[in-house]
């Protein structure tokens, strides 16, 4: 049975095709486990060449940091490494050549063979040298060459520079020692060092089928050498791009049969989609679709097909079988080493759910003493606000203190508390959440400012601290236009249209008359600075932009911009209003940005994106009902309505939910699953597209290697990987992506990329 912890991860990662976590690293790739730092693919470098600056790059920041005398001293114990580098790939050589040249003392550890992952690479591939944008950095070789070539480069450095590599000599334990240093346990011994470099990739832990008769030594999970194999029965088990690869050269000379569990072909490269067609056609392989492997025994597999709803069993002789169904993180060795994963549900609801409500309650007790009313009209006095109080304190330390030990519930309360908080005073004075009633909104309120005012400055204050820090990471440090302008964009507006507008510029505007006496002097208008909200926000967002009496300008300009501005702009740009310009947005790209990753994915999270054709209803209803309510008397079910829709959507959906799940399933919750604006979008750039008119594409070339980069990275949750393999166009009318261009900046091969009409393959993105 599934403890709640891993429900939880299943629910976040429903029907995801790939395990999207990785270690929790910090400055320095430095773990969860001080002095154990992660580099390479298991640190998110998704090719060899990133992975060989990341390990030149650790040992540099090791060599500094022993320098400084930061790190555990070892003194004169001559038995000391400085560093113990674990994985002899691409990251881990590189590291071990920095350590050599700056004259620490290392070991490099190597489970296999060097270069295991890409000795395991199928015979003559060829190894592209991307971004090719990026020189290679440190002393390992690396051009785009065939892997054999390659390899024989790589022993070849290792055999010039003498360097101290293990082979055969996996680490299977490590310890913190109570001096800060490490005591490594490989099958070979023993060893000590003061800091660890792990550079073992991910690739060398295959996914097993689990099944009985898999270890029998016919059954292979690589497959290093398909040319040695002629005229035999094979088995080839998966559906991805190795297994077919696999089977279709096995198919030359043998007769294969391909076991896969899915439908169909669905995550294959377009080029090998092509082959294995004909393939089929000419009868060389024979594909078993719905099928999944029960049993090997001796010469015989079992297999189970589906065929229409009822299972049959199938048995298939063999000589041998692959099953090469992709490769797993390795979470156990991980867990062994003490190594946190992200996104880690540790602990119970207990303590989260007990020291929220105790919070809740303190500030209960605390609120008569601030001009609340007494809790069950008891009269307390200042001991009850005390108590109150110090409840509230102690329930807050209990939570950050539970939250620091990685108990993810006391964060999610703290979150929570503070969402509600500040959304449920905002409501309104003497209107606010419990136990906030009567009290929260003037005690928030400071400087003659009401707290909606400071709510705003807050709001703008947290989109411009994270916003400079998200222009760092995906503009000024790769140095990516497209990135730099987007986040430019997302502060300017939020600035200049959602701050300086309606709390200063428009009062000015009216003051000075810089909007014409007529207008200045017009209550309808001058009153009403929120309005002004309404210059960029369209209706449904704005969903009061037609209601309370609005002047003409403001029906009119309404009218304009919802059903042609809107529109006209996602003919060209798809759904980039929300990832360019919208403050809600704005807030998810920019506070939201350090856990876009953590986005739900998968089948189930895309299918829930209907809420928002519910939400736009709702929007839809409300809004006719209040401008005919007079006409037709509808005033108690437009009362209704609007209230239900103020509190609903513009409290708890917008202002609440969303943001108190940032840290928990990344900043786009509002926008893709309850905005009504950005429903409408969809509807109308999935007309434009289906009428051929879109301009708004995103094309892929043929060099993803499928390391899921730009799937890990999209904040909407959507599977850009499947769409890159298959070099198919991904639009608005197969999916919900809002242009962020963020799959396009991470992607290390540069395969994806802008196109206007979906055919070319113009970059937007530019390095430089
Ligand atoms: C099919 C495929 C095609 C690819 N094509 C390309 C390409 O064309 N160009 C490109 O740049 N990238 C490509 N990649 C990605 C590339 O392989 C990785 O980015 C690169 O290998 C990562 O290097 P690394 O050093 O982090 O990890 P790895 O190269 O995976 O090295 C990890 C090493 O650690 C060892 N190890 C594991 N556990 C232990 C242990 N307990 N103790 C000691 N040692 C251990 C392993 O045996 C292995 O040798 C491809 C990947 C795949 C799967
Ligand atoms: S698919 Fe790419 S551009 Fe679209 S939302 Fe996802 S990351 Fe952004
Ligand atoms: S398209 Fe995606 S999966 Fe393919 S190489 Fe680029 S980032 Fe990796």
């Amino acid at each position: 049975m599934l403890n709640l912890r891993e429900r939880v991860a299943g629910v976040l990662a429903s029907g995801s095709t790939a395990d999207h976590r990785r270690p929790v690293i910090g400055r320095g790739n430095e773990s969860n486990v001080k002095g154990l730092h992660i580099i390479g693919d298991l640190a998110g470098a998704p090719v060899i060449k990133l992975a060989m600056a990341q390990g030149v790059e650790i040992i540099d920041y090791i060599g500094e940091s022993l320098r400084a005398g930061t790190s555990s001293s070892a003194g004169s114990d001559g038995e000391m490494l400085d560093v113990l580098i674990v994985g002899a790939g691409a990251a881990g050589l590189n590291a071990a050549l920095r350590a050599q040249e700056t004259g620490l003392r290392y070991v490099l550890l190597e489970k296999e063979k060097i270069a295991n992952t890409i000795e395991n690479f199928p015979e003559g591939k060829w190894v592209y040298a991307e971004p090719d944008t990026t020189p290679a950095k440190g002393k390992l070789w690396l051009d785009g060459a065939r892997k054999e070539d390659l390899i024989e480069r790589w022993h070849q450095i290792v055999r010039d520079n003498g360097l101290d590599v293990r082979t055969e000599e996996p680490l299977t334990a490590l310890k913190k020692q109570s001096d800060g240093t490490f005591l490594a346990t490989t099958s070979n011994g023993q060893y000590r060092s003061r800091k660890v470099v792990l550079a073992t990739g991910q690739r060398g832990n295959p996914r097993k089928l689990k099944v009985p008769g898999e270890e029998l030594e016919q059954v292979y999970h690589t497959l290093y050498s398909p040319r040695k194999y002629t005229d035999e029965n094979i088995i080839v088990v998966g559906g991805g791009n190795s297994a077919v690869e696999a089977a279709l050269t096995l198919s030359e000379r043998n007769k294969v049969l391909l076991s896969y569990r899915g439908g169909e072909f669905s995550r294959l490269f377009k080029d090998n989609r092509e082959q294995l067609d004909r393939a089929i056609a000419d009868g060389r392989i024979e594909p078993v679709l719905h099928s999944n492997v029960r049993r090997f025994e001796a010469g015989r597999a079992t297999l189970e097909v589906d065929s229409g709803g009822h299972q049959e069993e199938r048995e298939v002789p063999f000589d041998h079988a692959f099953v090469l169904i992709g490769a797993e993180l390795p979470v156990r060795f991980l867990k062994s080493l003490g190594i946190k994963l992200e996104n880690e549900w540790d602990g119970t609801p207990l303590w989260g759910t007990l020291l929220t409500a105790a919070l809740f309650a303190g500030l209960w007790f605390l609120g008569p003493a601030l001009g609340g009313a007494a809790p069950g009209g008891w009269e307390l006095g200042t001991t009850g606000a005390y108590a109150g109080g110090l409840v509230a304190l102690l329930a807050t330390v209990g939570l950050v203190a539970q939250g620091m030990k990685g108990d993810r519930w006391s964060w999610l309360g703290l979150s929570f508390f503070a969402w509600y908080s500040i959304y449920g005073i905002k409501v309104g004075s003497g209107q606010e959440f419990w136990p906030f009633k009567g009290w929260g909104y003037d005690s928030l309120s400071f400087f003659e400012r009401p707290w909606a005012f400071w709510y705003t400055v807050l709001y703008t204050a947290l989109m411009t601290i994270f916003g400079l820090q998200a222009l760092k990471r995906w503009g000024l440090d790769r140095r990516d236009r497209f990135q730099i302008w987007r986040f430019t964009s997302l502060l300017a507006f939020q600035w200049i249209f959602f701050f300086l507008l309606p709390e200063f510029l428009f009062q000015w505007a009216v003051e000075y008359q810089w909007v014409g006496e007529k207008l200045a002097n017009d209550p309808q208008f001058a009153d009403q600075a929120w309005r002004s909200y309404g210059l960029i926000y369209a209706w449904p967002l704005f969903f009061y932009t037609w209601l309370y009496d609005p002047h003409q300008i403001w029906v009119v300009w309404g009218v304009v911009l919802t059903f042609g501005v809107i529109p006209l702009f996602v003919l060209f740009n798809g759904k980039r209003y929300c990832s360019w310009i919208c403050g809600c947005g704005g807030l998810a790209e920019t506070f939201g940005d350090r856990w876009r990753h953590l986005a739900p994915k998968g089948k189930t999270a895309i299918k829930l994106e209907v809420m928002g054709t519910a939400v736009l209803l709702f929007a839809i209803g409300v809004t006719v009902v209040m401008l005919v309510k007079d006409t037709y008397g509808l005033y108690k079910t437009a009362d209704w309505g609007i209230y239900g829709y103020r509190i609903l959507v513009d409290v708890w959906l917008v202002g609440i939910l969303p943001v108190t799940v940032y840290p928990f399933m990344g900043g786009k919750v509002w926008c893709r699953y309850w905005c009504p604006l950005a429903k409408m979008m969809q509807f109308t750039s999935q007309i434009w597209t289906r009428f051929g008119l879109s301009r708004f594409h995103i094309v892929a070339n043929d060099k993803c290697i499928a390391c899921n980069e730009c799937s890990r990275n999209c904040q909407v949750g959507i599977d850009v990987m499947q769409y890159a393999l298959k070099q198919e166009t991904l639009d608005n009318a197969t999916s919900s992506c809002i242009g962020c261009g963020i799959c396009v900046t991470v992607c290390p091969m540069d395969t994806l990329s802008y196109s206007k009409d979906g055919k070319e393959s113009l970059p937007v993105v530019q390095s430089g």
